[in-house]
Formats: C-alpha cells, structure tokens, sequence
C-alpha cells in the first residue's frame, strides 16, 4: 500500500470522513482507496463524481444572485 499523500505529496482529504493523510492507495489496483480513519473505500470514479457535484455547486454560486442585506 503506498500513501497517496506523504508519498507522492498530493494533499487529499477521504471524502467519506474528511481526513487527511490518511488515504492509502493500493499499488495493485491503483483506482482504489481506502482510508486508514474511517476505514472506508472508495474508487477514483467515486472521487469523479464527488468533484462533479461541488463543480455544479460552484458553477451555480457564480450566477447565483448575491442575498446581501
Ligand atoms: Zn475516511
């Protein structure tokens, strides 16, 4: 199992639990995490879709209109 952030330097949070560095990247499988904090697994397309919806997020904060009062 390598370290996917130590290792290799990428600063990446689990997106189950929101830690950090504690995501391992298994060397034989290399579309495949698993999270040393919660225990959780996740694939790269999992990650895909979680980057997707915060896109759509931010994409819909930049036309939303502004609620300052
Ligand atoms: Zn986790």
């Amino acid at each position: 199992m390598a370290t996917a952030t130590t290792q290799r330097g990428f600063a990446v949070k689990c997106i189950a639990c929101g830690e950090g560095e504690t995501v391992r990247l298994d060397v034989h499988d290399v579309h495949s995490f698993h999270c040393g904090s919660c225990d959780g697994e996740f694939s790269a397309d999992d990650v895909r879709t979680e980057l997707a919806r915060w896109g759509k997020l931010l994409a819909w904060l930049d036309t939303a209109p502004s609620v300052e009062g």
